[in-house]
Protein backbone atom coordinates (compact mmCIF):
# COMPACT_ATOMS: atom_id res chain seq x y z
CA UNK A 1 0.00 0.00 0.00
CA UNK A 2 2.69 2.35 0.74
CA UNK A 3 3.81 4.29 -2.66
CA UNK A 4 6.87 6.61 -1.68
CA UNK A 5 10.52 7.23 -0.57
CA UNK A 6 12.02 8.93 1.88
CA UNK A 7 14.43 10.98 0.66
CA UNK A 8 16.48 14.12 2.92
CA UNK A 9 15.83 17.27 2.44
CA UNK A 10 18.63 19.18 0.32
CA UNK A 11 20.68 22.26 1.58
CA UNK A 12 19.56 25.36 1.68
CA UNK A 13 20.64 27.48 -1.05
CA UNK A 14 21.73 30.51 0.91
CA UNK A 15 24.57 31.62 -1.22
CA UNK A 16 23.32 32.02 -4.85
CA UNK A 17 23.46 35.21 -6.20
CA UNK A 18 21.08 37.66 -6.06
CA UNK A 19 18.40 37.44 -9.03
CA UNK A 20 19.89 34.03 -10.28
CA UNK A 21 16.82 31.95 -9.30
CA UNK A 22 13.36 31.96 -10.19
CA UNK A 23 10.35 33.81 -7.89
CA UNK A 24 8.95 30.20 -7.46
CA UNK A 25 12.49 29.23 -6.26
CA UNK A 26 12.80 32.13 -3.70
CA UNK A 27 9.29 30.65 -2.46
CA UNK A 28 9.83 27.83 -1.41
CA UNK A 29 13.19 29.05 0.57
CA UNK A 30 11.54 31.21 2.39
CA UNK A 31 9.02 28.77 3.53
CA UNK A 32 12.27 26.80 3.96
CA UNK A 33 13.26 29.57 6.22
CA UNK A 34 10.51 29.58 8.27
CA UNK A 35 10.19 25.32 8.60
CA UNK A 36 7.80 25.97 10.96
CA UNK A 37 6.43 22.22 10.62
CA UNK A 38 10.26 20.73 10.99
CA UNK A 39 10.35 16.71 11.00
CA UNK A 40 6.46 16.94 12.03
CA UNK A 41 5.02 13.96 11.30
CA UNK A 42 1.90 15.16 9.77
CA UNK A 43 -1.03 13.26 7.60
CA UNK A 44 -3.42 14.68 4.89
CA UNK A 45 -6.56 12.78 3.45
CA UNK A 46 -7.45 13.77 0.27
CA UNK A 47 -4.46 14.91 -0.77
CA UNK A 48 -4.54 13.84 -4.33
CA UNK A 49 -5.56 17.29 -5.92
CA UNK A 50 -7.17 20.84 -4.72
CA UNK A 51 -6.95 22.16 -1.10
CA UNK A 52 -5.70 18.90 0.37
CA UNK A 53 -2.21 18.55 -2.34
CA UNK A 54 -1.93 22.41 -1.84
CA UNK A 55 -1.40 21.78 2.10
CA UNK A 56 0.48 18.53 1.58
CA UNK A 57 2.97 20.69 -0.58
CA UNK A 58 3.03 23.81 2.04
CA UNK A 59 3.72 21.09 4.36
CA UNK A 60 6.16 19.62 2.95
CA UNK A 61 8.38 23.51 2.01
CA UNK A 62 7.65 24.04 6.29
CA UNK A 63 9.64 20.78 6.66
CA UNK A 64 7.41 18.50 7.29
CA UNK A 65 7.05 14.77 6.62
CA UNK A 66 4.12 14.31 4.52
CA UNK A 67 1.62 11.02 4.79
CA UNK A 68 -0.54 12.00 1.55
CA UNK A 69 -3.53 10.26 1.68
CA UNK A 70 -6.32 9.37 -0.92
CA UNK A 71 -8.37 7.45 -2.73
CA UNK A 72 -7.18 7.55 -6.21
CA UNK A 73 -3.60 5.31 -6.06
CA UNK A 74 -2.25 7.45 -8.80
CA UNK A 75 -3.25 10.94 -7.43
CA UNK A 76 -1.43 9.29 -3.99
CA UNK A 77 1.81 8.35 -6.10
CA UNK A 78 1.82 12.41 -7.57
CA UNK A 79 1.55 13.99 -4.37
CA UNK A 80 4.12 12.31 -2.74
CA UNK A 81 6.14 12.60 -5.53
CA UNK A 82 5.53 16.37 -5.79
CA UNK A 83 6.38 16.24 -2.13
CA UNK A 84 9.84 14.51 -2.24
CA UNK A 85 10.25 16.93 -5.51
CA UNK A 86 10.24 19.79 -3.16
CA UNK A 87 13.23 17.92 -1.34
CA UNK A 88 10.79 16.96 1.83
CA UNK A 89 10.37 12.75 2.93
CA UNK A 90 6.69 11.94 1.94
CA UNK A 91 4.97 8.70 2.10
CA UNK A 92 1.38 8.14 -0.12
CA UNK A 93 -1.00 5.89 1.40
CA UNK A 94 -4.47 4.30 -0.52
CA UNK A 95 -6.74 5.44 1.87
CA UNK A 96 -10.89 5.36 1.42
CA UNK A 97 -12.04 7.17 4.67
CA UNK A 98 -14.83 5.40 4.60
CA UNK A 99 -13.05 2.14 5.38
CA UNK A 100 -11.66 2.32 8.90
CA UNK A 101 -9.40 -0.72 8.13
CA UNK A 102 -7.46 1.00 5.59
CA UNK A 103 -6.88 4.45 7.92
CA UNK A 104 -6.16 1.59 10.72
CA UNK A 105 -3.51 0.06 8.51
CA UNK A 106 -1.90 3.61 7.19
CA UNK A 107 -1.91 4.87 11.14
CA UNK A 108 -0.16 1.54 11.87
CA UNK A 109 2.54 1.73 9.11
CA UNK A 110 3.09 5.56 10.36
CA UNK A 111 3.48 4.51 13.40
CA UNK A 112 5.83 1.83 12.77
CA UNK A 113 7.86 4.39 10.82
CA UNK A 114 8.10 7.44 12.49
CA UNK A 115 6.78 6.36 16.33
CA UNK A 116 4.86 9.31 16.55
CA UNK A 117 1.99 11.25 14.55
CA UNK A 118 1.88 15.31 14.82
CA UNK A 119 -0.79 16.46 12.70
CA UNK A 120 -3.80 15.39 10.77
CA UNK A 121 -5.64 17.29 8.64
CA UNK A 122 -9.09 15.54 7.88
CA UNK A 123 -9.34 16.94 4.16
CA UNK A 124 -10.98 14.69 2.10
CA UNK A 125 -14.58 15.82 1.16
CA UNK A 126 -17.10 15.25 -1.69
CA UNK A 127 -20.50 16.65 -2.67
CA UNK A 128 -23.60 15.40 -4.10
CA UNK A 129 -26.26 18.27 -4.22
CA UNK A 130 -30.21 17.69 -4.65
CA UNK A 131 -32.75 20.15 -3.26
CA UNK A 132 -34.39 18.38 -0.34
CA UNK A 133 -37.29 17.71 -2.24
CA UNK A 134 -35.22 15.41 -4.56
CA UNK A 135 -32.21 14.35 -2.67
CA UNK A 136 -32.23 10.52 -2.33
CA UNK A 137 -30.82 8.38 0.32
CA UNK A 138 -27.59 7.09 -1.47
CA UNK A 139 -26.82 11.07 -2.43
CA UNK A 140 -27.43 11.96 1.58
CA UNK A 141 -25.38 8.87 2.64
CA UNK A 142 -22.65 9.05 0.42
CA UNK A 143 -21.62 12.59 1.79
CA UNK A 144 -22.00 11.71 5.41
CA UNK A 145 -20.45 8.89 5.25
CA UNK A 146 -16.92 10.69 3.71
CA UNK A 147 -17.39 13.99 5.39
CA UNK A 148 -18.38 13.59 8.45
CA UNK A 149 -17.90 9.84 9.47
CA UNK A 150 -14.29 9.62 7.70
CA UNK A 151 -13.40 12.72 9.68
CA UNK A 152 -14.95 10.71 13.29
CA UNK A 153 -12.72 7.73 11.90
CA UNK A 154 -9.60 9.43 11.23
CA UNK A 155 -9.20 11.23 14.32
CA UNK A 156 -10.74 8.36 16.40
CA UNK A 157 -7.59 6.71 14.75
CA UNK A 158 -4.74 8.84 15.80
CA UNK A 159 -6.05 10.33 18.47
CA UNK A 160 -4.64 7.69 21.09
CA UNK A 161 -1.21 7.88 19.74
CA UNK A 162 -1.65 11.97 20.26
CA UNK A 163 -2.93 11.27 24.06
CA UNK A 164 0.30 9.23 24.73
CA UNK A 165 2.44 11.83 22.94
CA UNK A 166 0.80 14.81 25.20
CA UNK A 167 0.97 16.57 22.06
CA UNK A 168 -1.03 16.94 18.39
CA UNK A 169 -3.05 18.71 16.14
CA UNK A 170 -5.85 17.45 14.28
CA UNK A 171 -7.61 20.26 11.51
CA UNK A 172 -11.05 19.80 10.08
CA UNK A 173 -12.11 20.90 6.87
CA UNK A 174 -15.33 22.70 7.48
CA UNK A 175 -16.72 25.20 4.67
CA UNK A 176 -18.76 28.13 5.06
CA UNK A 177 -22.06 26.57 3.86
CA UNK A 178 -21.46 24.34 7.61
CA UNK A 179 -22.19 27.66 9.24
CA UNK A 180 -24.67 29.56 6.85
CA UNK A 181 -26.18 26.44 4.92
CA UNK A 182 -26.18 26.48 1.25
CA UNK A 183 -29.23 25.91 -1.81
CA UNK A 184 -29.27 22.19 -2.85
CA UNK A 185 -26.85 21.15 0.26
CA UNK A 186 -28.50 19.37 2.34
CA UNK A 187 -26.49 16.99 2.77
CA UNK A 188 -22.92 18.95 2.18
CA UNK A 189 -24.24 21.38 4.96
CA UNK A 190 -25.19 18.89 7.48
CA UNK A 191 -21.53 17.55 7.23
CA UNK A 192 -19.67 20.59 7.33
CA UNK A 193 -21.86 22.00 10.49
CA UNK A 194 -20.91 18.60 12.05
CA UNK A 195 -17.45 18.72 12.05
CA UNK A 196 -17.69 21.97 13.68
CA UNK A 197 -19.47 20.44 16.36
CA UNK A 198 -16.71 17.36 16.40
CA UNK A 199 -14.42 19.84 16.36
CA UNK A 200 -15.29 22.04 19.42
CA UNK A 201 -16.17 18.53 21.58
CA UNK A 202 -12.94 17.05 20.79
CA UNK A 203 -11.29 20.71 22.07
CA UNK A 204 -12.44 19.80 25.13
CA UNK A 205 -11.99 16.67 25.45
CA UNK A 206 -8.73 16.43 24.08
CA UNK A 207 -7.27 19.96 25.09
CA UNK A 208 -6.27 19.39 28.28
CA UNK A 209 -4.34 16.39 26.95
CA UNK A 210 -2.42 18.77 24.67
CA UNK A 211 -3.60 17.75 21.49
CA UNK A 212 -5.37 21.52 19.61
CA UNK A 213 -8.28 20.81 17.62
CA UNK A 214 -9.61 23.41 15.12
CA UNK A 215 -11.59 23.50 11.88
CA UNK A 216 -11.36 25.68 8.66
CA UNK A 217 -14.07 27.28 7.01
CA UNK A 218 -13.44 28.00 3.59
CA UNK A 219 -15.39 30.11 0.96
CA UNK A 220 -14.93 29.60 -2.54
CA UNK A 221 -12.24 27.74 -3.05
CA UNK A 222 -10.79 27.03 -7.07
CA UNK A 223 -10.82 23.72 -7.04
CA UNK A 224 -11.73 20.46 -9.07
CA UNK A 225 -15.10 20.06 -6.46
CA UNK A 226 -16.27 23.03 -8.55
CA UNK A 227 -16.01 21.44 -11.68
CA UNK A 228 -19.82 20.11 -11.98
CA UNK A 229 -21.08 23.78 -11.15
CA UNK A 230 -22.54 25.81 -14.00
CA UNK A 231 -20.25 28.95 -14.65
CA UNK A 232 -23.50 30.67 -13.50
CA UNK A 233 -23.14 29.68 -10.34
CA UNK A 234 -19.43 30.37 -9.80
CA UNK A 235 -19.82 33.92 -11.08
CA UNK A 236 -22.76 34.38 -8.64
CA UNK A 237 -20.04 33.14 -6.07
CA UNK A 238 -17.77 35.45 -7.08
CA UNK A 239 -19.74 38.70 -6.92
CA UNK A 240 -20.75 37.62 -3.28
CA UNK A 241 -17.14 37.73 -2.52
CA UNK A 242 -16.05 41.33 -1.09
CA UNK A 243 -12.25 40.47 -2.29
CA UNK A 244 -13.93 39.98 -5.74
CA UNK A 245 -12.56 36.43 -6.47
CA UNK A 246 -12.76 32.32 -5.47
CA UNK A 247 -9.87 31.62 -3.42
CA UNK A 248 -6.90 29.49 -4.25
CA UNK A 249 -6.62 26.35 -2.68
CA UNK A 250 -2.83 27.38 -1.73
CA UNK A 251 -4.40 30.19 0.92
CA UNK A 252 -6.45 27.94 2.61
CA UNK A 253 -2.87 25.65 3.07
CA UNK A 254 -1.38 28.53 4.16
CA UNK A 255 -4.31 28.90 7.18
CA UNK A 256 -3.81 24.88 7.51
CA UNK A 257 0.16 25.33 8.21
CA UNK A 258 -0.21 28.15 10.86
CA UNK A 259 -2.90 25.92 12.64
CA UNK A 260 -0.73 23.30 12.54
CA UNK A 261 1.98 25.00 13.63
CA UNK A 262 3.17 25.75 17.27
CA UNK A 263 2.44 29.83 16.71
CA UNK A 264 -0.81 29.07 17.00
CA UNK A 265 -0.39 27.19 20.08
CA UNK A 266 -3.29 28.89 22.08
CA UNK A 267 -5.34 28.51 18.85
CA UNK A 268 -8.56 25.27 20.01
CA UNK A 269 -11.74 24.96 19.39
CA UNK A 270 -11.70 27.67 16.65
CA UNK A 271 -13.71 27.61 13.14
CA UNK A 272 -11.66 29.98 11.23
CA UNK A 273 -13.24 31.32 8.45
CA UNK A 274 -11.38 31.70 4.72
CA UNK A 275 -13.53 32.94 2.63
CA UNK A 276 -12.54 36.81 1.64
CA UNK A 277 -15.18 38.37 3.60
CA UNK A 278 -18.16 36.62 1.72
CA UNK A 279 -20.15 36.80 4.90
CA UNK A 280 -20.15 39.14 6.48
P1 LIG B 1 -11.44 18.13 -4.36
O1 LIG B 1 -12.63 17.41 -4.88
O2 LIG B 1 -10.65 18.95 -5.32
O3 LIG B 1 -10.45 17.09 -3.67
C1 LIG B 1 -10.93 16.19 -2.70
C2 LIG B 1 -9.97 15.03 -2.60
O4 LIG B 1 -10.52 14.14 -1.63
C3 LIG B 1 -9.81 14.26 -3.91
O5 LIG B 1 -8.44 14.01 -4.16
C4 LIG B 1 -10.57 12.97 -3.65
O6 LIG B 1 -10.04 11.85 -4.35
C5 LIG B 1 -10.42 12.83 -2.15
N1 LIG B 1 -11.44 11.99 -1.58
C6 LIG B 1 -12.77 12.03 -1.81
N2 LIG B 1 -13.38 11.06 -1.15
C7 LIG B 1 -12.43 10.38 -0.48
C8 LIG B 1 -12.43 9.26 0.38
N3 LIG B 1 -13.58 8.59 0.65
N4 LIG B 1 -11.27 8.85 0.93
C9 LIG B 1 -10.12 9.48 0.62
N5 LIG B 1 -10.04 10.52 -0.20
C10 LIG B 1 -11.19 10.97 -0.74
O7 LIG B 1 -11.94 19.01 -3.13
P2 LIG B 1 -11.37 20.40 -2.54
O8 LIG B 1 -12.10 21.50 -3.17
O9 LIG B 1 -9.90 20.39 -2.54
O10 LIG B 1 -11.92 20.29 -1.05
C11 LIG B 1 -11.17 19.76 0.00
C12 LIG B 1 -11.96 19.90 1.28
O11 LIG B 1 -12.27 21.27 1.48
C13 LIG B 1 -13.29 19.15 1.25
O12 LIG B 1 -13.55 18.62 2.54
C14 LIG B 1 -14.28 20.23 0.90
O13 LIG B 1 -15.56 19.93 1.35
C15 LIG B 1 -13.68 21.42 1.62
N6 LIG B 1 -14.10 22.70 1.06
C16 LIG B 1 -13.90 23.00 -0.26
C17 LIG B 1 -14.35 24.23 -0.74
C18 LIG B 1 -14.18 24.62 -2.19
O14 LIG B 1 -14.76 25.62 -2.60
N7 LIG B 1 -13.37 23.94 -2.99
C19 LIG B 1 -14.99 25.11 0.10
C20 LIG B 1 -15.18 24.78 1.43
C21 LIG B 1 -14.72 23.56 1.91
Amino acid sequence: MRLESLQPRPFLRLLDAPGSRSDQDQDHDHDALNMRLKDKICIVTGAAQGIGLATALKFAREGAIVVACDRRREGVDEAAAACHALGARALGFVVDVTDRSQIDAMVASVRAEFGRIDVLVNNAGITKDARLLKMTEQQFDAVIDVNLRGVFHCAQAVADTMVVQGAGVILNASSVVGIYGNFGQTNYAASKFGVIGFTKTWARELGPKGVRVNAVAPGFVQTPILDTMPERVIEQMRAKVPLGRLAQPEEIANVYAFLASDEASYVNGAVIEVGGGMTV
